[in-house]
């Protein structure tokens, strides 16, 4: 199919893309969190199962970037099947999927996409959800899964893992943490609260469920953070606890705001920005559980359409995009990512 894009996010992996600080098969085109309508479809498209539908011209989808070429040579595609994300060769489109061949236009930044249907997985977007949240499947397909990493399905008994009416600490309150502090609100947790230091974060970091904002300007060092939290959680600490502001630091301060037998979500650290040094014994005696979260299995799109869906009923999920640059001044985009103005920004045709 031959989509006309409507909206592309830029993301942290397009400025280190864009930074040269990636290994990738030159050209690429970046954009891997776009949303747009179909405009020419093949027959065997046609055909695809999308929820009981089947896709057609003119529908607005949002495309699942991690083609399902999976290698099938690797440890993983041979023994892990079930988990696509780990394949050693895996390519995505956007990312790391070169467009030196025809069809050529494998990337969002651009006016048109050429997509393989039999070779990516096409969401329909819900009526009602407008290309300005529907962008945000992809974030949100990430930010959501971390939440579910901190589920435990079957052993409440236990009070382990994330549960209704838990207390859920957001650390970086950017797009990604934005979108946890909506899923968990969403997902009905309880206390929510979210630690960042700029006005604007803060402030729609409330806007969509955050019930207490930790700024850290006033809060300057760890230990005082750590005392607020435990405030604010009846003296243990968070129940659960998403590190999405994917600095070193926070990683260790994000195990001190767990409570003892919590869940602390590793989901920040997309890309590697060093070391930091932690204390064992504390991980030890907490009883507490470290989870990583990469990515996101392909189907988690539908969890995160439904999410933004219902995000829309009392939230304001529009707010989360600032700022908009057509594809010839996508350079500027970057510049103000850097620049750390805004929330998120997206690119247009
Ligand atoms: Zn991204
Ligand atoms: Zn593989």
């Amino acid at each position: 199919m031959l989509i006309d894009m409507e909206l592309c996010g830029v993301c942290g992996t397009d400025i280190h893309l864009y930074g040269g600080n990636m290994k990738v098969p030159f050209p690429v085109i970046p954009g891997h969190e776009f949303v747009g309508r179909i405009k020419e479809i093949g027959e065997g498209a046609e055909k695809m199962e999308a929820k009981g539908k089947y896709l057609a011209e003119d529908d607005l989808v949002a495309v699942v970037p991690g083609t399902n070429l999976f290698c099938g040579t690797c440890y993983f595609c041979r023994l892990l099947p079930h988990k696509p994300t780990y394949c050693t060769n895996r390519r995505v489109m956007g990312v790391n999927l070169s467009s030196g061949e025809p069809p050529h236009l494998l990337g969002g930044w651009a006016e048109e996409v050429f997509v393989d249907a039999a070779h990516y997985f096409v969401y329909k977007i819900p009526d009602g959800v407008p290309a300005e949240v529907a962008v945000l499947t992809e974030p949100m397909a990430v930010s959501s899964r971390a939440i579910e990493r901190a589920y435990s399905p079957g052993i409440q008994t236990s009070i382990k893992g994330f549960r209704s009416d838990d207390s859920v600490v957001v650390q970086g309150a950017g797009p990604i943490g934005l979108l946890a502090i909506a899923t968990a609100r969403i997902a009905g947790a309880g206390r929510i609260i979210a630690v960042d230091m700029v006005d604007d974060r803060l402030e729609i970091a409330e806007k969509l469920g955050a019930d207490y904002v930790i700024d850290m300007r006033s809060f300057t060092d760890r230990g005082s953070r750590v005392a607020e939290v435990k405030r604010l959680t009846s003296g243990i600490g968070a129940d659960v606890v998403i590190e999405c502001a994917g600095v070193p630091a926070a990683f260790a301060e994000g195990i001190e705001l767990t409570r003892r037998g919590g869940r602390f979500v590793e989901v920040g650290h997309y890309t590697d920005p060093g070391n930091v040094e932690i204390n064992p014994h504390t991980i030890c005696m907490k009883d507490v559980d470290i989870l990583g979260s990469w990515a996101y299995p392909p189907a988690q799109f539908d969890t995160a359409l439904q999410f933004l869906e219902r995000g829309m009923d009392d939230l304001p999920m529009t707010e989360i995009i600032t700022h908009k640059f057509r594809v010839t001044n996508a350079a500027r985009s970057i510049e103000t990512v850097r620049s750390r103005k805004g929330i998120k920004m997206v690119i247009t045709p």
